[in-house]
């Protein structure tokens, strides 16, 4: 097929709103921009024209933040099960079969020890393409898990925080992960190691409010959508008007709840740098 028809019948193939990742062009899903894949993936799936950020699969985010062939998975073994029998439209062991196939991760976190810059840290990365990378006893456990092992050989730790909340399918025991996580912080930080917190498109709900706010320095892609409960729900509660964008990043910056909003593409130097100073 001569060149430009087969480029104008890969270009009548695309659809708005969704990024392809095969093929030689994709539609950003922000601008609808036509943009060369080749660009978007070497950005780490950002635009190249209006810098929208998608989603980054687990594997692509440890070589974003990690020193090339330095990462080890702990915890790969944990995976969830239905202590509750818990019964609704699909049963949750399917739920769970259904993801890890579509993401080929056991569950919404993956967690390992790796350097970046020559620095040892713990990494913790979630997946919100697994069940929204809700909070359920495994993830809560592989985190508690990760920060106790880094506090023990005195690493630093760095978690990308999405999430959805917690997992309902685990009812109490997805909510205790809270304090959980939030205790082997503590204990972290009494040992002087610093936690460095992501917060990427969405941090909301439970991860909200436990361990992804809870970072000595906390960082923010730009776009991502912060908060505890959605807008509709707190616009009922409290009964007012709420200000323009105040669940995403400028608005938290503004009011101190974010130290920085940093592009993927500048994240890896600037994690580097505070660990630089953070971490000597
Ligand atoms: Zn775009």
């Amino acid at each position: 097929m001569p060149f430009f028809r087969r480029i104008k019948a890969e270009i009548s193939r695309l659809k708005p709103g969704g990024a392809r990742t095969d093929g030689l062009w994709l539609k950003c899903s922000a601008c609808n921009e036509l943009v060369l894949r080749e660009e978007w993936l070497k950005q780490y799936r950002t635009c190249p024209l209006c810098h929208h950020h998608d989603p980054l699969p687990t594997p692509e985010r440890i070589a974003l933040l990690s020193d090339p062939d330095t990462f080890v998975e702990w915890d790969a073994d944990l995976h969830s099960v239905d202590f509750l029998h818990f019964s609704g439209p699909a049963p949750y062991p399917q739920k769970l079969e259904d993801n890890r196939r579509k993401t080929g991760e056991t569950d919404a976190v993956t967690t390992g020890g790796a350097a970046l810059g020559g620095h040892p840290i713990a990494l913790g990365v979630m997946d919100f393409a697994f069940l929204g990378a809700s909070m359920g006893s495994v993830v809560g456990e592989k985190v508690t898990r990760l920060i106790e092992r880094a506090t023990t050989e005195q690493r630093a730790v760095l978690m990308v925080c999405a999430s959805g909340g917690a997992r309902m399918y685990e009812g109490m025991m997805s909510l205790v992960q809270m304090a959980k996580t939030s205790g082997a912080l503590a204990r972290l930080s009494a040992a002087g190691l610093p936690y460095i917190s992501i917060l990427t498109n969405p941090t909301t709900a439970g991860v909200m409010a436990s361990y992804a706010t809870l970072g000595d320095v906390i960082l923010a892609e730009p776009g991502a959508l912060i908060g505890f409960a959605g807008a509709r729900v707190i616009k009922e509660t409290i009964q007012q008007d709420l200000p323009e964008g105040f669940q995403r990043p400028p608005f938290l910056l503004q009011h101190g709840l974010l130290d920085a909003i940093v592009p993927r593409t500048e994240l890896r130097p600037t994690i580097k740098r505070l660990l630089d100073a953070l971490a000597s």
